[in-house]
């Protein structure tokens, strides 16, 4: 096993019971599943997709917050279903959370400095006075004063309150932090420098970020790799400048060209049509991108293979030969293999 790898998903899946809308009964339906995914140490994951596509879904499962349906998850090539005590302690340390809203995260009746304090107090053998100076030294990296220990939530603006969150994601040094639209909330000014702080915080301590967005000028500043969602599953997948450079699958092409919002007046990428997207309770059958996807046809009813290109990336389309038909030649790379669904991995 590749020792530097921290976190894994295998076919993982996720299911939700909900109630019909006639009230009566309840269906389940999977809001995730097939996930394959990796974690490196100190590299950025960013998985990205449009509101509902199963992102927080991934998120959770990953940290061990809710369990897979199916599938599994490791941690440090284990699945995280047979930790011992111990072992999932340290998982719980060595995985944070960034919340897009730090504010529901934050207990109002806490002092910074007792919420910062939190994972020193749960997973360390620190005293207090060695705590307080963590929390000092903590505070002062993410760009807050000591004094500030004192303090509430409720006396700080959106990015301040964010800084906190940081800070308690990074004091007991984890080795992956999984950041849930960590920045979607804040202005622009205030959102780049709290990206900036993330890389700096990177490049000192090697952690890990997983990194959730809807927000594709984020991906463009940050990831390594990227993880393309769609209804719950992962349409294309791989290193993020050969995804950014040359999107393969005809929904990441539109993701990619619908920054920050399509505008109407603006012809689509001509692939992509602007019908309404299906519910994750209801998804297409075979491929879930079909009723948006201008290149879908009688193919597209069955599930599409994986096919891993020269470059790595991995996507889940039937029709790839003819999204290359977009791009101009030279930039074309006949596929290396095609991997059958039914093997089900991207490795
Ligand atoms: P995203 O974070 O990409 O916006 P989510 O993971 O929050 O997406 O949601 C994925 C799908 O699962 C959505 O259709 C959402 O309504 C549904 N969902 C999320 N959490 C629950 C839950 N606890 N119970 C039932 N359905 C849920
Ligand atoms: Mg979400």
């Amino acid at each position: 096993m590749n020792e530097s790898l921290i976190l894994q998903a295998r076919n993982v899946q996720k299911d939700y019971k909900v109630r019909t809308r006639s009230g009566w009964g309840k269906v389940n339906f999977s809001a995730i599943s097939d996930i394959n995914l990796e974690v490196a140490a100190g590299e950025t994951v960013c998985i990205v997709g449009e509101s509902g596509c199963g992102k927080s879904t991934l998120a959770r499962v990953l940290a061990n917050l809710s369990p897979a349906s199916q599938g599994k998850v490791l941690f440090h090539g284990q699945s995280i279903d047979a930790l011992s005590g111990v072992d999932r302690k340290a998982m719980r340390k060595s995985v944070q959370f960034i919340f897009q809203d730090p504010y529901a995260s934050l207990n109002p009746r806490l002092t910074l400095g007792q919420i910062i304090a939190e994972p020193l107090e749960n997973f360390t053998h620190m005293s207090r006075t060695e705590q307080k100076e963590r929390v000092a030294l903590t505070l002062e990296r993410v760009g807050l004063n000591a004094a500030d220990a004192n303090r509430r939530p409720k006396e700080l603006s959106g990015g301040q309150r964010q800084r906190v969150g940081i800070a308690r994601a990074i004091i007991a040094d984890p080795e992956v932090i999984i950041a849930d639209e960590a920045v979607s909330a804040l202005d622009v000014s205030v959102k780049s420098q709290i990206l900036n702080l993330l890389s700096d915080l990177q490049r000192e301590r090697g952690m890990a970020y997983v990194f959730i967005t809807h927000d594709v000028s984020v991906v463009r500043s940050i990831a390594d790799r990227l993880v393309v969602m769609y209804l719950g599953r992962v349409m294309e997948t791989g290193s993020a400048e050969e995804i950014l450079a040359r999107p393969r699958h005809p929904y990441t092409r539109m993701l990619l060209s619908a920054v920050p919002v399509p505008d109407p007046s603006r012809p689509m990428a001509m692939e992509v049509s602007h019908d309404e997207i299906p519910s994750a309770l209801n998804p297409p059958q075979g491929c879930v991108f079909r009723t948006r996807c201008r290149l879908a046809d009688e193919a597209c009813k069955t599930r599409p293979p994986i096919t891993i290109d020269a470059q790595g990336v991995a996507t889940s389309c039937h029709h790839l030969d003819r999204v290359s038909e977009h791009v101009p030649a030279h930039q074309l790379q006949a596929p290396k293999h095609v991997v059958p669904v039914a093997s089900n991995n991207l490795k």
